[in-house]
């Protein structure tokens, strides 16, 4: 029989778990569609220290286990599909999953974005080991240590100067010969005393070696027990773009900063894009279309962090509270 949901939220990060928990128990027939598991990015990490409320931090995964059941206590529902196809236009909203095809007056997308990877050998296995995509999250890991960033875009400027402050020296790694970054950057970079620039150089692989365990490594927010070696990421192998010259630079950690890429390839023909593909939406979520909200990694942000992906789900719940009922 068919089912007409009040909303419908696409995907279960923080963004879409916090909306759920707003629109649910604002008393809406809410539904969370999760293509894997309740947290989105946030699962990718154990150890988060900037989300208010958990003195120790929290693990990722518990943290998204958490922010569902939260929703799902006032009612909010999950099914674990994939979304394939979505058809937002007019008052009624239909989302195409591989098991069917569900049906709402209002859709609030919550698909996150991901890092570009830096498409070196073994990258997925080294998140984790030392490689990061996010120095605002996994900085401290580094304090008083030598951290490569890789990129040089307005993003690696930004996280360079960040992990200025808290290393001991950041190695800025970029294949031209200046930042692509705004001028606003360079200065402070170029100042920063601790920071040191490889130019014209692409990173061709990453040096590990078996290190012994101190209880606290600057792994992805890793933390052990003590007593046992890893593996961990002491080096990275570069390679001179304009001469082929190759060097290895020692260093604790590697950052890749090469760019994000939102999951807005399913709605980009129907919903407002900017030029590096997030949707088009400020506090309010709105987005071009009635009854559709974007939350989250999703939208054209400064920062993208849970707190911000939380607040964005409780502003878009509102807006779709507002929505129906002036309809
Ligand atoms: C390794 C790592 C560590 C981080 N650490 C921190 C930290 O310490 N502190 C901090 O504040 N931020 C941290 N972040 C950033 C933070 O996780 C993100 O800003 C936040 O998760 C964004 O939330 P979101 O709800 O917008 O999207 P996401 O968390 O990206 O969630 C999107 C969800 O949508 C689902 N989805 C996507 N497409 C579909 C589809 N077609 N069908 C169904 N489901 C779909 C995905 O499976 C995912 O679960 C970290 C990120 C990473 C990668």
């Amino acid at each position: 029989m068919r089912h007409l949901y009040d909303v419908i939220i696409i995907g279960g990060g923080p963004g879409g778990y916090t909306a759920a928990l707003y629109a649910a128990r604002a008393g809406l027939d809410t539904l969370v569609l999760e293509k894997l598991s309740a947290g989105g990015q946030m699962a990718l990490t154990t150890q988060i220290d900037n989300y208010p409320g958990f003195e120790a931090g929290i693990d990722g995964f518990t943290l998204g286990e958490k922010m569902q059941q939260g929703a799902e206590r006032f009612g909010a529902k999950t099914e674990i599909v994939e979304v394939d196809g979505v058809h937002l236009q007019g008052p009624v909203k239909t989302v195409h999953t591989n098991e069917g095809i569900f049906e709402a007056k209002t859709v609030i997308l919550a698909m996150g974005a991901h890092p570009r990877k830096l498409g070196i050998p073994d990258e997925a296995r080294l998140v984790g080991h030392g490689l990061h995509y996010c120095a605002a999250c996994d900085g401290m890991f580094y304090k008083d240590k030598t951290v490569v960033v890789v990129g040089g875009g307005n993003s690696a400027a930004a996280d360079a100067l960040l992990l200025s402050r808290i290393c001991k020296k950041v190695i800025l790694v970029h294949r031209r010969d200046e930042l692509r970054a705004t001028k606003i950057y360079h200065q402070p970079l170029m100042q920063a005393e601790n920071v040191e620039f490889q130019w014209n150089q692409t990173v061709e692989s990453v040096i590990e070696s078996i290190v012994a365990d101190d209880g606290h490594d600057g792994r992805q927010g890793r933390r052990f027990s003590g007593g046992r070696n890893h593996v961990q990421i002491t080096g990275v192998r570069l390679k001179n773009a304009a001469t082929g010259e190759k060097q290895e630079i020692v260093c604790d950690g590697i950052f890749v900063s090469v760019g994000r890429e939102p999951e807005t390839r399913m709605i980009e023909n129907q919903v407002v894009l900017d030029e590096n593909g997030y949707i088009i939406a400020d506090e309010s979520t709105k987005t071009n279309l009635p009854g559709v909200f974007a939350v989250g990694d999703i939208r054209t942000k400064a920062l993208r962090q849970i707190v911000t992906a939380t607040a964005d789900g409780a502003n878009a719940a509102y807006a779709v509270e507002e929505y129906l009922a002036n309809k």
